[in-house]
């Protein structure tokens, strides 16, 4: 089985959003099989976010990431990082699909409440970067 990394991001933590988010994963059939509750420091942040370095909003990004905690968490299932970025909705909410997480949540393009893994290859790398070997069964 698939696993993708998932991030409930500032926007969602501070209004309590958790469990209405995660209501919606294991509605879709993905398992929360790791998850925890962390903050980041802008550094941090710009590491994970370091494919976006060019981009004009990436100091914003940053910052907003550090801004409160997040929960940060690992998704099991059939196709897993799909199925994810399906109930997340498009990046911007005013084009996400009725239903979605960001359709439902997102405040803006950028306090979009989620993120998700875009593929195979970097799943691996979000997963490792926030979860040991140790933490995940
Ligand atoms: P994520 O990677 O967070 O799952 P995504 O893959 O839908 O979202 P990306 O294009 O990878 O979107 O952008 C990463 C994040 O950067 C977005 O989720 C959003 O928070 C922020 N972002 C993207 N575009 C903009 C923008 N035009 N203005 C401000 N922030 C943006
Ligand atoms: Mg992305």
């Amino acid at each position: 089985v698939e696993r993708t990394l998932s991030i409930i991001k500032p926007d969602a933590t501070k209004r309590n959003l958790t469990g209405k988010i995660n209501a919606k994963f294991e509605d879709a059939g993905l398992r929360i099989v790791a998850q925890k509750r962390i903050q980041l420091t802008p550094a941090q942040a710009g590491k994970f976010y370091e494919v976006h370095a060019e981009r004009p909003f990436y100091g914003e990004l940053c910052d907003f990431m550090a801004s409160e905690p997040v929960v940060v968490q690992v998704l099991e299932g059939e196709g897993a990082i799909a199925k994810n970025r399906e109930v997340m909705g498009a990046t911007n909410p005013a084009d996400a699909a009725p239903g979605t997480i960001r359709a439902e949540f997102a405040e803006s393009v950028g306090e979009n409440s989620v993120h998700g893994s875009d593929a195979p290859e970097t799943a691996a790398q979000e997963i490792a970067f926030f979860f040991s070997g140790l933490e995940l069964v």
